[in-house]
């Protein structure tokens, strides 16, 4: 496996892949790889010859207030578990290339970006779509791996594919969770034993709406209180949104119609947790 930080040496790689007739699979991080990502890794390396994970830090992504400085980085153990779940290619830029001073072009994500998470962090999804963008731009690649645990992020790179025409395949991949139900993410380490304790509500309440939901009730509204009422049945937690919606337009639900897709934001102490579930037809 190879480390490349140089972003012409990632677009030749590719170039010179697609002359060999060889396709390429990305899988996008932020780093400190967990069994989700490698999930996703696994996923490409069965459907591409050739995998790149990138792993970046993406500050146009964080919010002013938000845990870019803290954001876990560990290059050489993520290089490892890459390597082992199957990548070809780090791909690890430096944020004064992907952002040189002179950057000017932004992207403005629209309706698809103001629900859920977009609706409390402002310009996130913005800062997602224009380094998912330059991204593609550099890896060029036939397909990109994203997980349904960020499921707003799916749609709005959908969104955006679909909008400018690009020439990638988005592959969604299910969430990964701990034994007792926590969707994986980079952020658990964050947790204390006690927070990491309280953390498995969300699951749980998750699946209690998935049980109310298959049981015939059709008001979205008794549904979203019968969730806050278990998560708020831990002091710990404070909810930051119960939303029931369409899980690819991401649009609230009149009635409980599948497919319906739960989605919720908890802050657990200074930790921001979010986790989905979607109830097929
Ligand atoms: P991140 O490093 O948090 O930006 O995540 C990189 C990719 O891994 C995104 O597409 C995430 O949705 C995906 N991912 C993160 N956690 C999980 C998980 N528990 N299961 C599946 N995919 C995940």
């Amino acid at each position: 496996m190879k480390t490349i930080h140089s972003l012409k040496e990632m677009q030749e790689y590719t170039a010179l892949q697609r002359a060999e007739g060889k396709t390429v699979g990305l899988v996008p991080t932020m780093g400190a790889l967990h069994e989700g990502h490698l999930s996703l890794i696994h996923a490409a390396r069965k459907e591409n010859d050739r995998v790149v994970v990138s792993i970046f830090v993406n500050p146009t992504q964080f919010g002013v207030n938000e845990d870019f400085d803290q954001y876990p980085r560990d290059l050489e153990t993520d290089s490892k578990l890459a390597e082992k779940a199957g990548a070809d290619i780090i791909f690890n830029p430096e944020a004064k290339d992907m952002y040189p001073t002179d950057i000017s072009t932004s992207i403005k994500m629209g309706s698809i970006a103001e629900g859920l998470c977009g609706r409390y962090r402002p310009g996130h999804f913005d800062g997602v779509a224009i380094v998912v963008n330059k991204l593609f731009n550099l890896v060029n690649p036939h397909r990109a791996y994203f997980g349904q645990k960020d499921a707003q992020q799916v749609q709005v790179i959908r969104q955006m594919v679909q909008d400018l025409n690009m020439e990638v395949e988005i592959v969604s991949c299910p969430i990964i969770r701990e034994s007792d139900g926590l969707a994986m993410s980079s952020r658990n380490i964050y947790l204390s034993e006690d927070e990491r304790d309280s953390a498995r509500l969300l699951n749980q309440a998750l699946e209690e709406g998935r049980t109310f939901i298959e049981k015939g009730h059709r008001d979205p509204e008794e549904l979203r209180q019968l969730i806050q009422k278990l998560l708020q049945s831990d002091p710990r937690l404070q909810v930051q949104y119960i939303e029931i919606v369409h899980p690819s337009t991401l649009q609230p639900l009149q009635f409980l119609q599948k497919p319906v897709m739960i989605a919720l934001a908890v802050h657990i102490g200074k930790t921001r947790l979010i986790d989905n579930i979607i109830i097929e037809e």
